[in-house]
């Protein structure tokens, strides 16, 4: 098969000896976004977006890689007969879609994306390949998200009916937490919201790389009965730990695509489960196939198998890639 020159079924781009999102240490990588199961310290030479760059730096320290290269969206890097090319992919700030051409084919790899609009990362945009390696961690019919707007209006109207009540919502500190601050700043709250110190450092850089989030304080230096009525964003991890049980008789909210799915609310303890994914859903999934215009699609991410269905149903080639290791942080996305 012509594409598998380009690409190889562990992202290994054979002409220059470059992996995609490398699960271990390699000379050469390109790293789509800064979630960990794709950004991994250790590597000689990483490309990736001067986001992501950042993000990794402050993730992992400023010599977690021995170089980076940085490279604009849209911006065609030729590297012998191989030209490599970003573009967005609408998951996180940063966030990349890797277009490889060789030869007169196109791979693109698409990372984790969504399509939703999302003021904390560069907006996706389509891109036609002959090859496409999709994610896909919400790939079953199952999973259809609902609008994000829908799921920060219950969580206003929670906070309007429990005055008294800190609402504490469990977001993954990179991606999730941002989002859903401004979602709410786009809804109108402007009251400052309240921030676990593990997700301070994270909303300074968005903040320097121009995604205003509004009046943010640090949850523990709020005075007793502070919180009360306040929203704090926490990493889900903290849901259930003591430092959540020092807060005005807490509301356990938790922003994950995963909320969907009732019985993992349960589980976590939380009261007030909010669907909001920075995924594609399953129809995104199918459509953003089809829209490439891909002969051949190689599926990556957990739900493999549904999705591998889909497109052999659709006269599709396709492929589940089983490649270990991506989606340790995926409980949050
Ligand atoms: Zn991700
Ligand atoms: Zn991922």
């Amino acid at each position: 098969m012509a594409e598998t020159r380009i690409l190889d079924r562990n992202l290994h781009i054979r002409a220059i000896d470059t992996y995609i999102d490398p699960t271990s240490p390699r000379a050469r990588a390109i790293i789509t976004h800064g979630h960990a199961d794709h950004a991994r310290p250790g590597h000689g030479k990483v490309l990736a977006t001067p986001d992501t760059i950042a993000i990794m730096k402050v993730r992992y320290g400023e010599d977690c890689a021995g170089a980076f290269q940085a490279l604009e969206f849209g911006v065609p890097l030729t590297i012998d007969d191989v030209t490599i090319t970003l573009f967005p992919a609408g998951h996180i700030l940063g966030s990349a879609q890797v277009l490889v051409e060789q030869g007169g084919k196109r791979a693109v790899v698409t990372g984790d994306y969504k399509r939703l609009a999302d003021a904390t990362a560069q907006p996706f945009e389509l891109v036609k390949c002959d090859l496409l390696v999709t994610e896909a961690t919400f790939g079953l019919p199952v999973f259809q998200h609902p609008a994000p707007g829908r799921e920060i209006a219950r969580l206003l109207t929670s906070l309007g009916n429990f005055l008294e009540r800190a609402h504490i919502v469990g977001c993954y500190a990179l991606g999730k937490a941002q989002r859903v601050i401004r979602l709410l700043r786009e809804a109108g709250y402007e009251a400052p919201i309240y921030l676990h110190g593990a997700m301070v450092r994270l909303c300074e850089l968005y903040e320097e790389r121009g995604i205003a989030l509004g009046p943010l304080k640090l949850a523990i230096e709020a005075g007793k009965g502070e919180l009360a009525g306040q929203i704090v964003i926490a990493p889900p991890s903290a849901l259930k730990d003591r430092w959540s049980r020092r807060m005005p008789d807490p509301v356990l909210a938790m922003a994950s695509g995963w909320m969907s799915v009732k019985q993992r609310a349960r589980q976590s303890l939380v009261e007030l489960p909010l669907v909001i994914s920075d995924h594609a859903d399953w129809n995104e999934l199918r459509e953003t196939i089809a829209d490439t215009g891909a002969g051949t699609v190689w599926v990556t991410h957990g739900r493999e198998d549904a999705l591998v269905y889909q497109c052999r149903q659709q006269g599709l080639v396709a492929e589940p890639l089983n490649i270990q290791g991506y989606e340790d942080e995926g409980e949050a996305e």
